[in-house]
């Protein structure tokens, strides 16, 4: 078994929106590489920083979040000896890459609408902003789903045969209507 203790940096944001480890910071590995016939098994803990914003007052401040993880890393041609296990992941070449795992661990951890008290905080840090009562949706100006074949069909006016646009109806004919440019070619 080799530990591997070190910081590493993040190369691209791991997280969404209202929470994540924003690229460009440290992750601490705490791991321990146990070397197998059909690969390397990874275990231990990796901790980064994340930056929340709460989904209740919009307030932002950052903590520690760790992740435990247990990765499995297969020689490529040996994964087939695992077939029952889908998520094994390969080695490329001498290099394990750690990113998949980790966005998928700390995808795992992260909430969908983190807020202040999730993360120790005995309120929301923002008091500025009243809680609101409900989730408020972001629906203003979309089109209800029922409605937009309604607006396919009668969304756009038709180009031609729409009376009272252009001269009065029945004065301007087409049928044998002298002097068009029809006639004089
Ligand atoms: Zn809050």
């Amino acid at each position: 078994m080799t530990p591997v203790q070190r910081a590493a940096e993040v190369p691209t944001t791991i997280g969404v929106e209202m929470i994540g480890i924003p690229e460009g910071s440290e992750l601490d590995l705490d791991l321990m590489l146990t070397f197998v016939d059909e690969g390397i098994l990874v275990t231990g803990a990796v901790t980064g920083q994340a930056r929340v914003e709460c989904a209740r007052c919009l307030g932002e401040f950052h903590t520690d979040v760790t992740v435990n993880l247990t990765e499995m890393y297969a020689i490529e041609g040996k994964a087939a000896a695992n077939a029952e296990e889908d998520e094994v992941r390969l080695l490329d070449g001498d290099l394990l890459d750690l990113e998949p795992a980790l966005i998928d661990a700390f995808g795992l951890e992260f909430p969908l609408s983190p807020t202040c008290t999730d993360y120790g905080h005995a309120e929301c840090i923002n008091p500025d902003t009243p809680a609101p009562d409900g989730v408020s949706g972001d629906t203003e100006g979309r089109i209800d789903p029922r409605w937009a074949d309604l607006v396919e069909k009668f969304g756009t006016p038709g180009t031609s045969g729409t009376p009272g646009t252009s001269g009065t109806p029945g004065a301007a004919g087409g049928d044998g209507a002298p002097g068009t440019d029809e006639g004089r070619a």
